[in-house]
């Protein structure tokens, strides 16, 4: 099964995701994730990133889809992944399809999850001081929202349209949330 968590930053995807790893046994490919890694690395790729996700814009198609599509056999190989943070444009939605038919499987779900903005921006503020992530700031986070209203929400009516869009509440506890996620795929 291939499942795509979908939502605004900070929403919950990556937590969610997690869970759903160490329950099921799929992977999770997180573009953020593997962005970060190679921050981490000081690889030219992370080089070439660190000011893109400094500022709380996102970075090209191209880089992800290469990263995601290097993943897929993995994945292919575990039953199937969770996607974390991709796809956020269009193009990489139509591209993640092509790629996954091409192996003869497909995106079987996508969970939305919800949360109003006032509460995600209660959520950064305290992770931002917590953890100190770079684009947590309120200034890169304001950036991050604008991103996903801009290209990645468009995303909503392109899944709808496949008949493939679950919506969870994502407003409460972790364990309500996880709930609510194994609802909407049941
Ligand atoms: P969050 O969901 O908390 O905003 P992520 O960890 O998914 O954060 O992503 C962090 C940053 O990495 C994004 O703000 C963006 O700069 C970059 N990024 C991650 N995934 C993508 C993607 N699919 N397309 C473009 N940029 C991405």
């Amino acid at each position: 099964m291939n499942l795509i968590l979908f939502g605004p930053p900070a929403a919950g995807k990556g937590t969610q995701a997690k869970r759903l790893v160490e329950e099921k046994g799929m992977v999770q490919l997180s573009t953020g994730d593997m962005l970060r890694a190679a921050i981490a690395s000081g690889s030219e790729l992370g080089l070439k990133v660190k000011d893109v996700l400094a500022r709380g814009d996102l970075v090209t198609d191209e880089i992800v889809i290469a990263l995601i599509e290097d993943r897929l056999t993995e994945a292919e190989a575990a039953g199937g992944a969770i996607f974390d943070g991709f796809p956020r444009t269009v193009a990489q939605a139509e591209a993640l399809d092509e790629m996954l038919a091409s192996r003869g499987v497909q995106i079987d779900a996508v969970v939305r999850l919800k949360v109003d903005d006032h509460a995600l921006t209660e959520r950064i503020a305290k992770r931002f001081a917590e953890q100190g992530r770079p684009d947590d700031n309120p200034e890169s986070f304001k950036v991050r929202l604008e991103a996903y209203n801009r290209n990645t929400a468009p995303l909503l009516p392109y899944y709808e349209a496949q008949g493939k869009l679950t919506e969870a509440d994502g407003m409460g506890s972790i364990e309500s949330v996880a709930k609510a996620i194994d609802e909407a795929l049941a």
